[in-house]
């Protein structure tokens, strides 16, 4: 399996995050991907390419063209502004409140743009969030032209991230694009499999509406767990997107027995709509000692989930999403890709 991967990743590393009313060096950090890259090659998987420039063109179709302007121009907005730090959402547009009128005030802009202020924008946010889609576009690129899969591995992450709000470590949804990608190059129907810990809120809410592409979720239950306000099995999609939206939200403590049988219920149901292509949200933040997160998963049952993934002999493209427990990281993303490619 081809891996691609780019070393601008690096450009994107704040210096903290508001964590448990205390700033922290972030979770999501640059040696998640380090992590990765030693076991790949530990396990004789060095197939890894840069990516080929960033295509805009499937990024614009997707999301809000002012939330793309506001990435870009954030961080020297910021600074002539006089803010000594590092871009953090002070204020959001809460309930009773105006959600359709933008800020000019950077500040203001800032909170109008983000759903979760644990994540900052530093200096090199928007080169590193370009170069991370950038992978997950080559990645399909190469299924597209015959290879059946192909691992993007991305940073920062994307699921959390949806037309026009960053947060949960995540700027542009890097799954979401490849997937719109899938539909271009021909696929009529498209399914996301998002088994990262936390729900996809960003890709759900991409694709809430429509029928082309099914979106599969695995995680915390929202009532415990972050992202909190979306996630819930009743949502199921809306209009002709009704029944293409799958929530499988689960408690605390949930082992691999319970997951797994949820993951063979996502798999049979994107098997029977008629998927022809598959996108892999891949987070390993439902591994045991993961910091943030609270499942039970070893790391061995990462292997079998890839082998029951692998099984389903769609064409794939799989996108790196979280995975906080670091040392763990590189093992348990390694064991899904040698699992997928045993199945
Ligand atoms: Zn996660």
């Amino acid at each position: 399996m081809r891996v691609v991967y780019s070393e601008d990743h690096r450009l994107h590393f704040p210096q903290a995050e508001l964590s448990g009313g205390q700033f922290v060096t972030p979770f999501e950090r640059p040696s998640r991907v380090e992590y990765v890259l030693n076991r790949l090659k530990e396990r004789q998987l060095t197939d890894i390419i840069a990516p080929d420039a960033v295509d805009m063109e499937p990024v614009r179709a997707l999301l809000d063209p002012g939330y793309l302007s506001f990435l870009e121009t954030a961080w020297d907005e910021w600074k002539k502004e006089g803010m000594a730090g590092e871009i953090i959402a002070a204020n959001v547009p809460a309930r009773g409140m105006h959600l359709d009128r933008i800020p000019t005030n950077i500040d203001g802009k800032v909170g109008y743009y983000c759903h979760a202020s644990e994540t900052a924008i530093t200096r090199g946010t928007w080169a590193a969030a370009l170069s991370s889609v950038a992978s997950a576009q080559t990645a399909q690129r190469l299924v597209a032209a015959g290879a059946d899969s192909a691992f993007a591995l991305c940073r920062p992450p994307g699921h959390h991230a949806t037309a026009d709000q960053y947060g949960g470590y995540c700027f542009i949804n890097n799954a979401a694009v490849a997937a719109q990608m899938f539909r271009t190059s021909g696929a009529d129907r498209v399914a996301i499999l998002d088994i990262d810990f936390h729900h996809g809120n960003g890709t759900q809410s991409l694709f809430y509406d429509r029928s082309d592409v099914m979106f599969a979720s695995l995680h915390g239950a929202p009532q415990e767990a972050y992202p909190y306000y979306l996630g819930y099995a009743d949502e199921t999609g809306r209009g002709a997107g009704e029944g293409t939206n799958l929530n499988y939200p689960m408690p605390f403590g949930t082992d691999y027995a319970t997951w797994s049988a949820a993951l063979d219920d996502a798999i049979a149901r994107i098997r029977a709509w008629g998927a022809e292509a598959l996108v892999l949200s891949l987070g390993v933040d439902a591994y045991k000692d993961d910091p943030i997160s609270f499942f039970r998963l070893d790391s061995d049952d990462f292997t079998d989930a890839g082998r029951r993934i692998g099984a389903m002999k769609l064409p794939t493209v799989i996108c790196m999403e979280g995975g906080y427990a670091i040392e763990a990281v590189g093992i348990n993303t390694v064991n899904v890709l040698e699992g997928f490619k045993g199945a």
